[in-house]
């Protein structure tokens, strides 16, 4: 969450700031801002709401160096005050991430704070030790040893920039359990969140590691690690993963459910890679398997217990990764934890992954980049290959991510898998008419059932309604309504029923006639031809039903898609929601 764009070289630092935040906005965009220095002054500009505002009130500006912001609030409200960068006397820093304790360095701090932000403490906490450290040590090591001090007194995540005015020439970086990446060029150098936000092929990144402190200059960059020693980090190269560049689309969410096909194209590969052949090979020696997630990411790990115990026939825990990281570890010899996170950098999952690795576990990522952080924790990494995912609600992602786990349970059992989704899925979304929906807009409830594999899809599309048109919808398994919720199933409700198992076929139906007697409208969406129902159906492409989770998603991921442009909502900026959710 929250977007950190930083840059310095010969090039307006203004306008590159600006640039890269438009790419880092799916990452938070209550408010944005931007830091620069002026004749020996650190300046600050703010707006509310989207970067467009800061691009209209900071057009005329030029500098050489400039630290912004995009912002995901998790303390105080989306306000020109709250909004980053804050500021001390001496500098301006920006922010993701929580500080944990900063009421109580608030209170120690004996400042005026104009903001209810927990960053603003790290600023006056900056200022403070800045004070000392100048008198001991020339500027660079001034703020060095500031920052070390600083950094010793915090708890929780943060990934900082800073900007200090009496050292214009430099941004300097530090983090601890939130992501950021420097970018060296040719007489320009770059700091993001995202290494997909700074555009150069010519780069030279380095991802930081926790700990670490970079002092980043036009043409350099140094590393040290939390004692002040140089610290030596490998060169990453990126993978740029260059997409449709068709930008014919009105939204961002729509055009990537259009690139599901390819998306699906581009991960099949993984089949054959080396990775992808040792862990398989590796995979019968493990007593215990467990997936965790988040969101999207935990339902792709439903279906994952659903065909790794169907092909390999071994039992599988799914734990929401919130939940994993403060269980009792019981610690189990041969156990493997599979991390899902379309970003690799979702800060439960990844508290999760470390604290298995601590208790001994192998650990799997999927995730959709290669650099993230739950990358380079995990002993190995299935890539998705969706490419860049911008819209907030996941949709390519979690088709990818099912079938990542799709192929893997095939490689483990050597079965050769359905190596035809992507033209399907493609003749499929040509066809289907995402509008289908419109005439259940005006229902009061929504539920969505399916058994087996095909509850994770009911729990999807639930939760996808919810983060994008903001409607109350519960996902069910069919069998469990009877055990209460059928109470509120009445002819105010719609209920879709996703049903492409055969062994619980009757079971589901019989599910849609209890929803039925009780006045509720029903949408069937299928594969069976066979099937004596009145209502409306959906009928799914003819896949193995033990991947047609991939298919019967897609037009959940269009209702709710359609719904919310028919609600005038911004499918891509969804409220109280950010892409890669780097806080607790
Ligand atoms: N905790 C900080 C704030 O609320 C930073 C949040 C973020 O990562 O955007 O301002």
């Amino acid at each position: 969450m929250c977007g950190i764009f930083g840059y310095i070289g010969n090039d307006n630092a203004i306008c590159r700031v600006i640039s890269g935040l438009e790419k880092l906005e799916y990452r938070g965009y209550d408010s944005a801002g931007l830091a620069y220095v002026k004749q020996g002054e650190i300046k600050t500009i703010k707006s509310i709401g989207k970067v467009e505002n800061l691009k209209i009130s900071s057009c005329a500006i030029s500098s050489k160096i400039s630290i912004a912001h995009t912002r995901w609030a998790t303390h105080g409200s989306a306000t020109e005050k709250n909004c980053h960068p804050h500021t001390s006397e001496n500098f301006a820093i920006v922010h993701n991430g929580i500080i944990e304790n900063f009421e109580d360095l608030k209170r120690k701090l004996n400042y005026e704070f104009y903001s209810e932000t927990d960053t603003e403490v790290v600023a006056k906490l900056l200022e403070e030790k800045y004070r000392e450290c100048r008198k001991k040590f020339k500027v660079e090591d001034a703020v060095l040893h500031t920052i070390k001090e600083t950094q010793d007194c915090l708890k929780g995540s943060w990934a900082i920039a800073l900007i200090c005015k009496l050292d214009p020439k430099k941004i300097y970086v530090f983090k601890n359990k939130s992501p950021i990446v420097v970018g060296i060029g040719k007489n320009e150098s770059c700091v993001s969140s995202d290494i997909n936000a700074i555009e150069s092929d010519e780069f030279n990144f380095y991802n930081l590691e926790d700990g670490n402190i970079a002092v980043v200059k036009q043409d350099d960059v140094k590393f040290y690690d939390k004692n002040l020693n140089p610290a030596k980090l490998e060169r990453i190269r990126q993978v740029q993963n260059k997409y449709f560049e068709d930008e014919n689309f009105s939204h961002k969410m729509i055009k990537e459910i259009n690139e599901i096909p390819f998306s699906i194209h581009q991960t099949a590969k993984i089949f054959d890679s080396d990775e992808f052949i040792t862990l398989s090979k590796r995979f019968k020696k493990f007593k215990e398997i467990t997936i965790i997630g988040c969101g999207t990411a935990y339902h792709a790990g439903l279906y994952g217990k659903y065909i790794l115990e169907k092909y390999v026939g071994k039992k599988v825990d799914v734990v929401l990764a919130s939940e994993y990281r403060y269980k009792t570890k019981i610690k189990s010899e041969n156990e493997l934890v599979i991390a899902i996170s379309q970003s690799g950098e979702t800060a439960d999952t990844l508290a999760g992954v470390i604290l298995a690795k601590e208790s001994g576990a192998t650990t799997v990522a999927i995730t959709n980049v290669s650099s993230s952080s739950i990358t380079r924790e995990c002993n190995f990494t299935l890539l998705t290959n969706a490419g860049p995912e911008r819209a907030v609600a996941a949709t390519k992602s979690y088709v990818c991510q099912i079938y990542v786990l799709y192929l893997l349970a095939c490689k483990i059992i050597n079965k050769t898998p359905q190596r035809d989704l992507d033209r399907i899925t493609e003749k499929f979304l040509k066809a289907f008419n995402g509008r289908f929906f419109e005439k259940y807009y005006s229902k009061q409830k929504f539920f969505f059932i399916g058994r087996l594999c095909d509850s994770s899809t009911a729990f999807e599309g639930a939760l996808k309604l919810k983060e994008i048109a903001y409607v109350h919808s519960e996902g069910y398994p069919a069998g469990e309504l009877k055990h209460g919720t059928l109470s509120l199933v009445d002819e105010k409700s719609l209920v879709v029923a996703i049903l492409t198992q055969n062994i619980i076929k009757e079971k589901t139906l019989n599910a849609v006639h209890e929803v039925l007697a009780r006045g509720a409208d029903v949408i069937l969406i299928t594969q069976f031809h066979d099937i004596d129902f009145s209502g409306d159906i959906i009928t799914l492409p003819n896949v193995c039903q033990e991947i047609a989770p991939l298919v019967s998603v897609i037009p959940l991921q269009l209702f709710s898609y359609h719904y919310a442009i028919a609600k005038g909502l911004n499918p891509d900026m969804p409220r109280h929601l950010a892409k890669s959710v780097t806080v607790e």
